[in-house]
């Protein structure tokens, strides 16, 4: 099968998404590390046929590999625009001094520095540096939101400075630039009329499949990360399986797995990985499965090869890289009280300051102090779900009373204030106000693939599974070869 490789722009459903995995990952994290793993390995190679070198995707990737600079140059007359930018991108390839100073050889006037950002730098000691004027500064920080990043530079960054006259000690900044993200740079470029433009460079990205596989002997987490599955991925597959299997205390020895994901290059170097496509679970002896979909309307969600939704409204853990402290109980020794009192909600031990998140779309009802609860948020779904999050160090200082807030948006930060002993978020989750045990209260399903999807979704996922399926064998044959070659 060939078939060019997905160079696409991620979707913004799906980095909502991966803000809901990270909070799963923590739990998973930390709840099990009681259990290790012996594993499969993981296989990468592009969509298509990897062992022929003419396949298409392979021609694909080298035509997508130089970036468009050419309208980014900038005007210095004097200039020849491409001598600037070769000469730009060489110190770049070398092991990054703290600055390196290159001198354009056809012409000596303009020189680009490359300055490392160091602890207690900003923007405003860049320039001075340079004796740079600060109302240039100025200009350029009211370029827009994306030239205003430059005001929150982050120890070891870089950014790159074209300079002229340097020698006369009459510095002029001709361009500026500097990486939003290993997908975009921001190029602030000096214009004709001596005035400042921002402008965004989009680089291209390159989607590859990959397959993660293992088998479980003590722990998911580990058996992930033992066969090189990024922690993204991890966290992901536990949100799709979430509410079919608890990874809390359904893992069993001999689960297997095997993953279909995104891996993302640039410039042939992967740079991050994407969304899960596809993905097997076998747990105790029951196989799962599901596909991921995008319907007409860009809606992405994931389902069962037959269609039936996997997902519930609802995050089961609403916290970030943390463990269930204490689980739900009508009847619990209170930690602080002393005495035995109904707990109504679920505790997860976080350290201080751990961002905890909306398990819901919805609404903050509440935002202040209530008592024992300490600094708590509630919030209302709709008619009938509630959810509370107490003992917090802080508010999310962009939300107050009143407003909306997304599903996985921050919304506060694990603390210990009112009662508690140590910092840890209490979770509520309420249906008609009374409490229910948020880590097994009935949830609606989401509504399965629509009828007039159905025949896209049904094609689409079948090339899923069958893809999954072939590197799945593709591994297997190349892990047995491996052990004959070794005996
Ligand atoms: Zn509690």
């Amino acid at each position: 099968m060939h078939r060019p490789m997905a160079i696409k722009n991620r979707s913004h459903m799906s980095f909502r998404k991966r803000s809901h995995n990270l909070l799963r990952f923590g739990v998973l994290a930390v709840g099990l590390t009681s259990l290790g793993a012996v594993i499969g390995k993981v296989s990468e190679h592009p969509f298509g046929s990897h062992d022929d070198p003419l396949a298409p995707s392979n021609q694909l990737s080298a035509s997508v590999l130089p970036p468009p600079v050419i309208s980014l140059t900038p005007s210095i007359d004097s200039t020849p625009p491409s001598a600037s930018i070769a000469d730009h991108a060489q110190p770049s390839n070398q092991i990054p001094p703290e600055q390196t100073v290159d001198a354009t050889p056809e012409n000596p006037e303009l020189k680009t520095v490359d300055v490392t950002i160091e602890k207690g730098s900003s923007l405003s000691k860049i320039f001075a540096q340079f004796s740079l004027p600060t109302s240039e500064l100025d200009q350029i920080l009211k370029l827009g939101s994306d030239a205003k990043s430059l005001t929150r530079l982050r120890t070891g960054e870089s950014i790159s400075l074209e300079l002229s006259n340097e020698h006369a000690g009459d510095a002029q900044l001709q361009r500026l630039s500097y990486d939003l993200g290993f997908d975009r740079t921001l190029h602030v470029v000096r214009t004709e009329d001596g005035d400042f433009k921002a402008e965004v460079e989009q680089h291209p990205l390159e989607y590859r499949q990959a397959l993660g596989r293992g088998t479980i002997h003590d722990s998911f987490y580990n058996a992930a990360t033992e066969a090189g599955i990024a922690p993204d991925i991890v966290m992901q597959l536990a949100d799709i399986f979430g509410w079919k299997i608890n990874f809390l205390t359904d893992i069993k020895d001999g689960d297997s797995f095997s993953i279909l994901y995104e891996s993302v290059y640039k410039n042939g170097e992967q740079v991050t990985t994407g969304d899960i496509l596809a993905a097997s679970f076998t747990n105790n002896g029951k196989l799962y499965q599901a596909v991921r979909y995008s319907d007409s309307t860009g809606n992405t969600a994931y389902y069962t090869p037959d269609g039936k939704s996997l997902e519930r409204g609802f995050l089961r853990y609403p916290v970030e890289f943390s463990r269930i402290s204490s689980g739900f109980s009508h009847s619990r020794l209170h930690p602080v009280l002393n005495v035995v009192r109904e707990h109504k909600g679920v505790d997860f031990a976080a350290p201080a300051g751990t961002p905890i998140r909306a398990s819901a779309d919805g609404k903050i009802t509440f935002q202040g102090w209530k008592g024992g609860y300490g600094k708590v948020v509630m919030l209302q779904h709709d008619g009938v779900y509630s959810t509370v999050y107490g003992h917090m160090s802080r508010f999310e200082p962009s939300l107050s009373q009143g407003e909306s807030v997304k599903q996985g948006q921050v919304i506060g930060y694990v603390g210990a204030t009112g009662y508690a002993t140590g910092p840890h978020l209490h979770y509520e989750f309420r249906i008609n106000g009374a409490h229910q045990d948020p880590l097994s209260a009935k949830l609606p399903e989401a509504m399965p693939i629509a009828a007039n999807q159905r025949p896209r979704f049904l094609s689409e996922s079948a090339q899923l599974m069958t893809q999954l399926a072939r590197m799945e064998n593709e591994a297997k044959t190349a892990s047995l070869n491996t052990d004959t070659r070794n005996e």
